[in-house]
């Protein structure tokens, strides 16, 4: 198996990711808070953990990743202060909590599309998953970890060992940046300490109320991804993904209740791809224009330059973004595009790929990539293959490899942009043939899966397997 590291936030230094049983790796990534369009800093997060999943399976792992939908009970200040996101976009927009909730998460999906970002195998939407938060709440209650106070269930952070094990920070340094006009919760007997289950609120009315023990109300954010990723993934996560942003105080608490349940180790790896931001240094704003997936459209990007854009960046370092930046990726994109297009073209019939040297090819991008995600250094290999003295067969055939990682269509053609493409499914039926002749019937029926996914039958005719469109 192939070595991968990355930066792991909980040791400050990058490591080689040895997950918990070997060759599977467990990935858990906070979702969107689904009351706005995804700004593409935002996305840019998403992309990242997109290629480090396909890198993981590039490289041989199993890879089992599951995503929350936060659809209730998620504040603005992400702390236990401030406005109810959800709340908000409803008033905002004279609709219920759950119609914000259905359309956003439907545009956020779709920007995904356009951005080449896999869907995880699990999403959760936190709404669905009510019974599972209370059942965590009830143990953590049980093992004196969770206190009532005010009709609110509270996490007391002072009953843990090491609170700010991810940051190393002490108390102090992270409570000189919350904002002095929020008013101090006096239910609260740690000034960490955050809401697990809410009865009374001080943010308005909430649509979204459920039964529980404690009475009517709604859980608090944190709770979601413990009780989603433990549920879905098990006691032992590998990798644990978000925005930077979420390190204090949401990671923080996901630590503290999850291992207070479970009584041990919980993550061993924390992923935080760095922020985009503008010149002035802020990320939600550029020259007064919330930047979404569709407005770049608007502007006549193609959403995938934004996805080389970022390719060309380490996770690590903060972006700045420029519409000057962003026209450059556009004109590389367009560049890599043409090569790419003019190389297939002069592929001659019956030429077949030299198996060895797209082996080859694919080990060094491992090598390189796999080194702390270096896309860069990755699209530097791709570049060098297209220079390299192999023939255009090959040279397509490693591109189309290494595409599986960076997903940039780039041997999608051009005119294909609007109509369907197959390509990818036909290549699955091919996949599935050889799993056939392998008699491994699980992988067989996991690609049959995941063409019924894409909204395709496969038929099994005697001139061999066809889709069919459901
Ligand atoms: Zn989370």
């Amino acid at each position: 198996m192939n070595e991968i590291s990355i930066y792991n936030t909980a040791s400050r230094r990058v490591e080689t990711v040895v997950p918990h049983e070997a060759g599977k790796i467990t990935m858990y990534t906070c979702g969107p808070t689904v009351y706005h369009f995804a700004h593409i800093g935002n996305l840019r997060t998403y992309i990242m953990e997109d290629v480090l999943e396909k890198l993981f399976r590039f490289a041989g792992y199993e890879v089992h990743r599951a995503m929350n939908i936060t659809d209730v009970g998620h504040l603005t200040s992400d702390a236990d202060t401030g406005a109810d996101k959800m709340l908000e976009g409803a008033r905002r927009e004279g609709k219920t909590a759950m119609q914000i909730a259905e359309f956003y998460t439907k545009a956020f999906f779709s920007d995904c599309e356009k951005l080449n970002i896999a869907k995880p195998e699990t999403v959760i939407s936190a709404t669905s998953c009510i019974a599972d938060f209370i059942k965590l709440i009830e143990i953590l209650l049980e093992k004196g970890y969770a206190y009532l106070s005010g009709g609110n269930v509270y996490f007391d952070t002072s009953k843990v060992k090491d609170y700010y094990v991810l940051t190393g920070h002490s108390a102090d340094d992270l409570l000189t940046g919350v904002r002095e006009d929020v008013t101090e919760d006096t239910n609260k007997r740690n000034k960490t300490d955050f809401v697990l289950w809410f009865t009374t609120s001080k943010f308005g009315e909430q649509e979204l109320r459920w039964d529980s023990p404690w009475g009517f109300g709604y859980p608090g954010w944190h709770i979601e991804c413990s009780a989603i990723s433990l549920k879905h993934l098990g006691e032992y996560l590998d990798i644990h993904c978000g925005g930077v942003d979420n390190i204090f105080p949401h990671h923080t608490n996901e630590i503290a209740q999850s291992e207070a349940a479970i009584g041990h180790e919980w993550c061993r790896y924390w992923f935080h791809p760095r922020h985009l931001n503008d010149a002035s240094g802020k990320m939600s704003k550029s020259k007064g224009e919330f930047l979404t997936v569709s407005l770049l459209e608007k502007k006549g990007y193609n959403p995938l330059a934004y996805r080389l854009f970022c390719l060309q960046s380490h996770y690590m370092k903060q972006l700045v973004f420029t519409f000057e930046s962003l026209d450059n990726a556009a004109s590389a994109y367009d560049k890599l595009k043409g090569r790419v297009a003019a190389l297939k073209a002069s592929v001659k019939g019956g030429e077949a790929a030299d198996g060895a040297a797209v082996k080859e090819y694919h080990d060094r991008f491992i090598a390189v990539v796999g080194n702390d995600l270096n896309t860069s250094l990755g699209l530097t290999l791709l570049y060098d293959v297209l220079k390299a003295d192999i023939d255009p067969a090959t040279k397509c055939a490693i591109i189309a490899d290494f595409d599986t990682v960076l997903s940039l269509d780039l041997l999608k053609d051009r005119g294909e942009d609007g109509g369907e493409d197959l390509s990818e499914l036909e290549e699955l039926l091919i996949k599935r043939a050889e799993a056939k002749r392998n008699r491994d019937w699980a992988a067989a029926d996991a690609i049959r899966d995941r063409v019924k996914e894409a909204g395709y039958a496969i038929l099994d005719t005697p001139e061999g397997a066809k889709l069919k469109k459901l």
